[in-house]
């Protein structure tokens, strides 16, 4: 499968970049993995927005969904191009008025996962860990038919059972918000635990994402590769992609 980075902020865009969302394709199953802000407008330099087979989001924060409106509304006026008749988006339920909104009559369908069960979207499967976050929110270990896995830990704060839901994952998404200066309690990783979580995991390559505005990305990866042997890490930015 192939996963290309459409934003990678979290909290807030610049203009330079979007906050967090993902395409994700395998074979020709297009999976769009949250849908932040400005990331309707990159995707549409990769695919066109009618081909996407479903989305799944995270969790309700706005740098997840800024986008669904606007996705909606696109699949709404290009009606007659598109093949299927509404786009599957896929949320949990424990938020009943943001599940809500993912049904645009006509053009897409709010699609609830459980998150103690497997999801299976065309050759993907889903599995869930819930976060420590603010707000309800799963982390997604996805496997393809080839049986590649990617982890993406969504939004949270670091806990020992991520490195289990992680295990061996061929590429693994952090939440990497903070550096070394952070103190007191926190709802994302720092770059040290990123570069931990994925040491614990195993993980083959790691992504880190959900970046701040005011740190330097270089001194985060400088803290996140400190706490790894061999394992190769970059910071995401827009467009950049990984065969996995
Ligand atoms: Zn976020
Ligand atoms: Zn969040």
């Amino acid at each position: 499968m192939k996963l290309t980075v459409l934003g990678y902020y979290g909290g807030y865009p610049t203009p330079l970049a979007g906050t967090t969302g993902f395409l994700l394709t395998a074979g020709d199953y297009h999976l769009l993995l949250d849908c932040g802000s400005g990331v309707l407008k990159v995707l549409e330099q990769y695919l066109d927005p009618l081909r996407l087979d479903a989305a799944i989001l995270t969790h309700y924060h706005h740098d997840h969904i800024a986008d669904v409106g606007v996705l909606q509304y696109y699949w709404q006026l290009r009606q007659g191009e598109r093949q299927e008749p509404e786009l599957p988006i896929y949320g949990h339920t424990e938020d009943p008025l943001n599940f809500a909104s993912l049904t645009w009559a006509g053009a897409t369908e709010g699609r609830s996962y459980d998150p103690e069960a497997t999801l299976n979207l065309g050759p993907l499967t889903i599995t869930f860990q819930r976060t420590i976050h603010p707000v309800p929110t799963f982390a997604m270990r996805i496997v393809d038919d080839r049986g590649k896995v990617l982890v993406f830990t969504a939004d949270t704060r670091y806990f020992p059972e991520l490195a289990d839901f992680a295990r061996d994952a061929d590429l693994l998404i952090t939440d990497t918000n903070f550096d070394h200066t952070k103190t007191g309690k926190l709802w994302h990783m720092t770059a040290a635990q990123s570069g931990k979580l994925a040491e614990q995991a195993g993980a083959k390559r790691v992504l880190l994402s959900h970046l701040p505005q005011q740190i330097d990305h270089q001194q985060l990866l400088k803290e996140a590769t400190e706490q790894v042997t061999g394992r190769p890490i970059v910071c995401a930015q827009t467009g950049m992609s990984f065969e996995i």
